[in-house]
């Protein structure tokens, strides 16, 4: 399986980083969990075969005890904010966002500390204190004031802005959203995932990459588990839990 020639630029990135004593660091944020379903099951499986940590953006208003009573289950999970109701208040001719310019800031700010606690008060110390926006989106005048709110990490998408909270964004999306709606292309990602490690190779930030249970199709789950196979086995790889990310303190940016 792992004779294909499209994962050579990838193992041979990974034996490189091995020749040079280096370390190649991934992380794995997956959004919209709101329930147990049959696709999380399979992710969390996935994920725990191969020693993966997963932090799962969840929306905490659509959310309840049934997700804890499964992630009970689950060592190797942790959670994160998806906002609030996951609901667009853009209009309809914008893209969408659930934290954009288009309510009060205090009814916004409002409902992230009510998501936050929400999901605190559900998973307890499953859950981390950082705020994914749906979307990826979140006006960048509200970023300054998560901290205040109890926040301790944004994660969006894309290269990362200088903040005053720590910030651990998503690079890399498996899902071709305005295509298929399916996985991407695995050759194209896997140029992605080392085009990405390359450049993150002086900054030292690691690869996050973005996954969506619930929209995944076969080549999605077949792109995780190839991906999980080639990255498991390499020494110099290392799937990163979000703490571990957090810990580091404020972004930088670049
Ligand atoms: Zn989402």
């Amino acid at each position: 399986m792992m004779s294909d020639s499209i994962w050579d630029p990838l193992v041979e990135e990974l034996a490189s980083r091995q020749r040079a004593d280096r370390k190649v660091e991934l992380w794995l944020r997956d959004d919209d969990a709101v329930d147990p379903t049959p696709a999380l099951d399979r992710l969390l499986d996935l994920t725990g075969e191969f020693a993966v940590p997963v932090t799962l953006a969840v929306i905490p208003a659509l959310t309840d005890g049934k997700l804890v009573g499964r992630l009970d289950k689950t060592p190797h999970a942790t959670v994160a904010i998806h906002g609030w109701a996951h609901r667009n208040h853009a209009p309809e001719n914008q893209k969408k966002q659930e934290l954009g310019p288009h309510r009060p800031r205090g009814v916004v700010l409002d409902d992230l500390a009510r998501g936050l606690s929400r999901v605190t008060g559900l998973h307890g110390a499953r859950a981390v204190p950082m705020l994914v926006p749906p979307w990826n989106r979140i006006d960048a005048g509200l970023i300054s004031d998560l901290g205040s709110i109890g926040f301790a990490a944004l994660s969006v998408y894309g290269p990362p802005k200088p903040a005053s909270l720590a910030v651990v964004n998503s690079n890399v999306d498996i899902m071709d959203w305005h295509g298929t709606r399916g996985c991407r292309d695995h050759g194209l990602l896997v140029q992605a995932i080392v085009a990405q490690l390359q450049h993150a190779f002086d900054g030292g930030e690691p690869v996050g990459l973005l996954t969506h249970h619930l929209a995944h199709d076969e080549s999605a789950w077949l792109f995780l588990e190839r991906l999980f196979a080639v990255t498991a086995q390499a020494e110099a790889c290392a799937w990163l839990p979000i703490s571990t990310l957090i810990g580091r303190g404020p972004g930088k940016g670049k």
